[in-house]
């Protein structure tokens, strides 16, 4: 995104250029999928996509945003942020509930957050997995931070938008999109732990090139099967703690304890519960890989992740599964999988550089052959995260 690009645009809507620019890249998880939220273990790196946003305080009290790529605007009273969640809810266009809700969390958190302007784009492609929404959020959360003085580590400014996601889209996810977009390293990928809230960058190893093909699928109702998801593992550890009483999270069970006790799980909970568990030692086992440069390796992670989100977890799909049969079976292709929360959206690849643009092809034309449908695919770069500066 180009600051000055949006603070053009910005000062035609609102007559004075913009107190300061924030951007926010999506994210792109390399492994651990749907373990956030079970206090596990994740390797995200940003994408080269951003959003982008040019924000000035007002002394009209009244908040007014502007969605440039959908000549959208959307005003209201600083005070609403105050009032009741569902009335905030039921007023707010959807397109507007990721920047309303980020606001109005910082509200809720006690920050004094009166009138404002802010005109914003996105370069993440919506909906694809790659997390616009996470995009969006934390460029109106960095932006917050610089207006008002506070520096909040990656994980606060996750939690707040992770509020804003809970309270206005009610999709309860964990802080992984957010915190990425937040803390990412150029050139890493950052290994996430959700229970001790510490990041560590891991250098990706040479020679190696980030493939995302977008399936071009999106499923209904993926915020309820989300939540369901989310539901069955806290009844696992619910179940679990008969055994173990000491289990607050699924990431307390250590794999070789899961095998003497999943016969207490009921299906699907039992399959649920032990693709998070393998999933947070694959982590583990992804880091120590990544370390040894061991491409192969990781690919292998990769792939048996995929397996894991097909057969235990049920959050692919047929479209998915082609692309991550296609991918593995490509020369150069270490390992294909599907990112993010599943239900449509995206694979990431892990491909040699020699052999990334016939990688790219071949996987577009054999999948376009399998399902009739077109991908769209995206070499990535792992860039840092968010930023903020006055103009
Ligand atoms: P994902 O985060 O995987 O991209 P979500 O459904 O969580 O998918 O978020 C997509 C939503 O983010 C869109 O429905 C819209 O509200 C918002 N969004 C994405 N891109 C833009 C954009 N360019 N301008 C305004 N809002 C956007
Ligand atoms: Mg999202």
């Amino acid at each position: 995104v180009r600051p000055d690009d949006v603070g053009e645009r910005f000062e035609r809507i609102y007559g004075t250029g913009p107190r300061l620019f924030a951007q926010a890249p999506g994210r792109v998880n390399l492994l651990g999928e749907h373990v956030d939220y079970n206090q596990g273990l994740a390797l995200p790196c940003a994408i080269q996509f951003e959003a982008g946003v040019a924000l000035s305080e007002n002394t009209s009290n009244r908040i007014r945003l502007t969605a440039l790529d959908l000549d959208s605007e959307h005003t209201l009273d600083a005070a609403d942020l105050e009032s009741d969640l569902d009335r905030l809810r039921a007023t707010t266009p959807d397109w507007a509930l990721y920047p309303v809700g980020v606001g109005w969390a910082w509200v809720q958190a006690g920050y004094d957050l009166r009138g404002w302007d802010a005109a914003y784009t996105c370069e993440v492609p919506a909906g694809s997995g790659l997390s616009s929404s996470a995009a969006i959020e934390v460029a109106f959360s960095s932006a917050f931070g610089l207006l008002l003085g506070v520096d909040l580590s990656g994980p606060e400014i996750a939690k707040l938008c992770q509020d804003a996601e809970h309270g206005m889209a009610g999709v309860r996810s964990g802080l992984m999109d957010q915190w990425a977009s937040s803390s990412a390293i150029k050139g890493h990928a950052l290994w996430m732990d959700f229970r001790s809230l510490e990041a560590r960058p891991i250098p990706l190893p040479d020679g190696v090139a980030i493939v995302v093909a977008d399936s071009g699928v999106r499923r209904a109702l993926t915020a309820s099967a989300y939540n369901q998801r989310v539901d069955e593992c806290r009844q696992a550890v619910v179940q679990l703690r008969d055994a173990l009483p000491s289990v607050e999270s699924l990431r307390d069970v250590p794999p070789s304890a899961f095998v003497e006790l999943a016969d207490r799980l009921q299906p699907p909970i039992r399959q649920r519960a032990q693709h998070v568990v393998e999933e947070i030692q694959r982590v583990r086992d992804g880091v120590a890989s990544l370390q040894a440069g061991d491409k192969t390796a990781f690919g292998h992670l990769m792939q048996a992740s995929h397996a894991s989100l097909r057969d235990l977890y049920q959050v692919s799909g047929p479209e998915l599964d082609a692309l991550a049969e296609i991918g593995s079976s490509l020369r150069g292709g270490y390992g294909t999988r599907l990112t993010g929360a599943g239900f449509g959206g995206s694979t990431v690849s892990l491909v040699d550089v020699d052999a990334v643009d016939g990688f790219c092809r071949e996987l577009s034309e054999r999948y376009r052959s399998a399902t009739g449908m077109q991908a769209k695919i995206w070499v990535c770069q792992a860039g840092d995260g968010a930023t903020a500066a006055f103009v």
